[in-house]
């Protein structure tokens, strides 16, 4: 941990050697210029209003420390998902958690898998906590490939990330896919399910159940994504009571603030606002996925509350810059394509202008019919 002692005069303190190892997270340059901005995944909606409610009458309290361990809001949660509260943690963001999670099941020697592309905090976190990375290329279609994952566990890994859905490409394991990848999972390995947009993926099926048949599942959620409040930090971590336990041991004294915690709650019981913003997102996602494939591009499909539109012919950071020109910030994974938040409609149509500028999406092999006009266009102005 610490630095060996220099020469007298010359010595100057320097962060340990795996600081200088750590990858940066980025944010698209566009972002603050533009008009939209598409590269966050943040919601384009604001908070609930009994959120936003609950957090100004919070403030008000704000010379009081919050509880240690964001009581309120764990009692919240079990009762929401019929959970003890021995099994839920929470904190500020569910990537506080995360690194919560490697800060005590993963460090030197230690291996963490992961699929990679997927979100790009894993490298950054894992090597934080001083454990090896250990990246299996996603499949053809943009997917995580569970049988080569299996294959590359070894006696070394101790932790497993699978992001479901996955960012940025928006793929989605079924629950079925997941239960017969944690049946192949050996004991010891935990295995870190990361829904941060699970309320966006539909028909995937509810998880929670099977925290009681895997004692080597944590389910990781967030309020920064459907719940709207990047900007405040919640997160939480379910899992078994010995593991929920490991983690608040590592975890920071008051890590969630007071005015998160309220925020998290009222939004919590909102159910109202989260089903009206999972049914305008999916329904720009739609939109914006038949869209872009009448453009001739290929599309996964998504569970996230973006679109993974892969390089095919035309360089991520040329269409990043053609979207910026339309006042559109999107997120540019270069060699391998571009990540594009979904918004209002006005957003999703500069997109597609964007990238039906000649020399920006169309790929002369792979675009078929091309509509000159778009229905949708004209009645523009919808959010
Ligand atoms: C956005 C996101 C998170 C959320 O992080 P917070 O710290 O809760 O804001 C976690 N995992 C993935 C894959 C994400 O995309």
């Amino acid at each position: 941990m610490s630095n060996e002692q220099s020469g007298a005069g010359e010595a100057t303190p320097r962060p340990r050697t795996l600081v200088q190892m750590l990858p940066s997270y980025s944010r698209s340059p566009a972002a603050g210029k533009a008009r939209w901005v598409a590269s966050s995944n943040e919601s384009w909606m604001s908070p609930s209003p009994a959120a936003l409610a609950a957090m100004a009458d919070s403030v008000q309290r704000s010379n009081r420390y919050p509880s240690l361990a964001g009581d309120r809001l764990v009692a919240a949660l079990a009762d929401t998902l019929g959970l003890s509260e021995t099994q839920v943690a929470v904190g500020a963001g569910s990537l506080a958690l995360l690194g919560q999670v490697l800060a005590a099941f993963a460090g030197p020697g230690d291996e963490v898998l992961y699929a990679w592309r997927s979100y790009e905090a894993y490298p950054i976190l894992v090597t934080l906590a001083g454990a090896r990375s250990v990246e299996v290329p996603l499949d053809a279609a943009h997917r995580h490939d569970t049988a080569a994952m299996r294959r590359a566990i070894t006696e070394r890994t101790t932790v497993v990330l699978l992001c479901n859905p996955n960012n940025p490409t928006g793929t989605v394991l079924a629950i079925g896919e997941v239960e017969s990848f944690l049946a192949g999972v050996p004991g010891h390995v935990l295995v870190v399910l990361d829904e941060a947009y699970v309320e966006f993926s539909g028909s995937s099926g509810d998880t929670v159940p099977l925290l009681t048949k895997h004692p080597n599942l944590v389910i990781l959620r967030t309020f920064s994504k459907a719940h709207a409040l990047a900007g405040a930090r919640a997160g939480y971590l379910l899992g078994p009571e010995d593991v929920v336990r490991a983690i608040r041991k590592v975890a920071p004294p008051f890590g969630l603030s007071a005015v998160a915690e309220a925020g998290a709650v009222a939004a919590l019981a909102d159910t109202d606002y989260l089903l009206g913003t999972v049914a305008a997102v999916s329904g720009e996602r739609e939109f914006l996925h038949r869209e872009l494939e009448a453009l001739g591009l290929r599309v996964p499909d998504s569970g996230g509350n973006f679109l993974w539109i892969p390089e095919n012919g035309r360089r991520a950071a040329d269409i990043e810059r053609a979207c910026a020109a339309h006042g559109v910030s999107v997120r540019a994974f270069d060699g391998e394509g571009v990540r594009v938040t979904i918004g209002p409609r006005q957003a999703s149509l500069a997109v597609l202008a964007a990238l039906d500028e000649p020399g920006t999406a169309r790929c002369a092999e792979t675009r078929q019919a091309v509509p000159t006009t778009y229905p949708h266009h004209s009645t523009g102005g919808a959010s």
